[in-house]
């Protein structure tokens, strides 16, 4: 009997081991991406994404491939009676690829699965008041990035954030842009980069804009970037990449700098899709 339990945990591991091989998992992901692409699939994205099929050709398979391994990778949890459904899936998988079209060959490697509400949905926080009195709060959020292993999801935020996609608003690009940034276990507004000498200009360009949106929101400047920003870097970050994918003509004229810079980091140019 103990010979038999202790074969079965040999063979376990044995198949854990080869599933996680990286070996494995990138010729696994390889025949994912040459999967034929449903045309139903992409009816429900070019239906939900104005940009999709303004994508260069490139740009257009590539993020193909990239969502048929995100789908498959990735587990979605319907919350509060939510039954989740293809259009749920192909729409936040298809924005949060956009994400990954640099081709680093990692998929949020975090991230297990992601729960989506139909709508707004509250949690209990807990605020420190001062004077160590502490406060249970009922708060409102539409979506949320979690260190751990999961994005949550307000679904009705995210259809009517992706069909306007020229407001500079955008849940999944927003959440999934903090996944990228806690990639490496911190959350401080700066994501996993090629070349140590990437670092010094991230931290140059981007401390310098964080501090003039700061300074903005406190004079009351109108600014192409949300207010939201200016909360700490690792927020910066994600309303950042948001205006870059949804307003990259306006953060260009507003600040150079910056869209050089995530143009290099996403290695893409929003630009390009909305010529005429
Ligand atoms: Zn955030």
């Amino acid at each position: 009997m103990v010979a038999t339990i202790l074969i079965f945990f040999i063979i376990g591991l044995l198949v854990t081991g080869i599933l996680v091989n990286p070996i494995f998992v990138k010729q696994r992901r390889k025949r994912l991406k040459h999967r034929p692409f449903p045309a139903l699939w992409n009816a429900i994205i070019e239906n939900n994404l104005p940009i999709y099929l303004r994508l260069f050709p490139t740009e257009y398979r590539r993020l193909q491939g990239h969502i048929q391994v995100f789908l498959v990778e990735k587990q979605f949890i319907g919350c509060a009676g939510l039954q989740i459904t293809e259009e749920m899936k192909l729409t936040i998988a298809a924005v949060a690829c956009l994400l990954l079209l640099n081709e680093r060959g990692e998929y949020f490697p975090k991230l297990r699965s992601i729960l989506i509400y139909p709508s707004t949905y509250f949690v209990n926080e807990t605020i420190a008041t001062g004077n160590y009195v502490v406060e249970e709060r009922r708060v409102a959020r539409l979506g949320e990035s979690w260190t751990k292993d999961q994005v949550i999801l307000s679904w009705e935020q995210v259809k009517q954030d992706t069909h306007n996609w020229n407001d500079g608003h955008n849940v999944v690009l927003h959440e999934f842009a903090h996944q990228l940034d806690q990639e490496d276990g911190k959350a401080e507004g700066v994501p996993i980069l090629p070349r140590k000498s990437d670092y010094l200009i991230w931290a140059r360009v981007m401390t310098e804009a964080y501090q003039q949106l700061c300074h903005d929101v406190q004079q009351n400047i109108k600014t192409v970037m949300n207010s939201y920003g200016a909360t700490n870097p690792a927020e910066f970050f994600a309303v950042a990449t948001e205006t870059f994918f949804e307003k990259p003509q306006q953060l260009l004229k507003q600040n150079p700098a910056l869209y050089q810079l995530l143009q290099h980091y996403y290695q893409l140019d929003p630009i390009q899709w909305i010529r005429d």
